[in-house]
């Protein structure tokens, strides 16, 4: 198992030959070589035994999620939400999904924070 960078803009795939994993004070974990960002891992060996890296299950490809509240004629908002999925390849989305109008709300705040928890639940369902 390759191991992803998490960072959505990255998402560099990279085999464990690549990586130089790393034990800080926070736990163990490896730089991305080309964004640098750091990337938490989990110890899963023996306790006092020999130490074997995973990526923890929330690490799972990343998905891009894009909400936003579009201002309506009646001067409500519609909450809008856009996500889309990582392939395991560098550089590329999945198809994007899309929904226009998942309800009307007086606040933007909460047409945002609406369209999010839609996008909260829509990736737990299919995780
Ligand atoms: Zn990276």
């Amino acid at each position: 198992m390759p191991f992803i960078c998490e960072n959505v803009e990255c998402r560099a795939v990279l085999a464990r030959g690549q990586v130089r994993s790393i034990h800080e004070d926070a736990g163990w974990c490896f730089y991305c070589p080309d964004c640098k960002a750091r990337n938490a891992l989990k110890d899963i060996g023996e306790p006092g035994g020999h130490v074997e890296l995973v990526q923890p299950e929330r690490s799972g490809l990343p998905h891009k999620v894009i909400a936003t509240a579009r201002p309506l004629e009646d001067g409500k908002y519609a909450a809008q939400l856009r996500v889309q999925r990582a392939l395991g390849m560098k550089g590329t989305y999945a198809v994007e999904e899309h929904w226009e109008q998942l309800g009307v709300f007086p606040d933007p705040n909460q047409a945002v924070a609406h369209a999010k928890s839609i996008a909260a639940d829509l990736l737990d369902r299919k995780a």
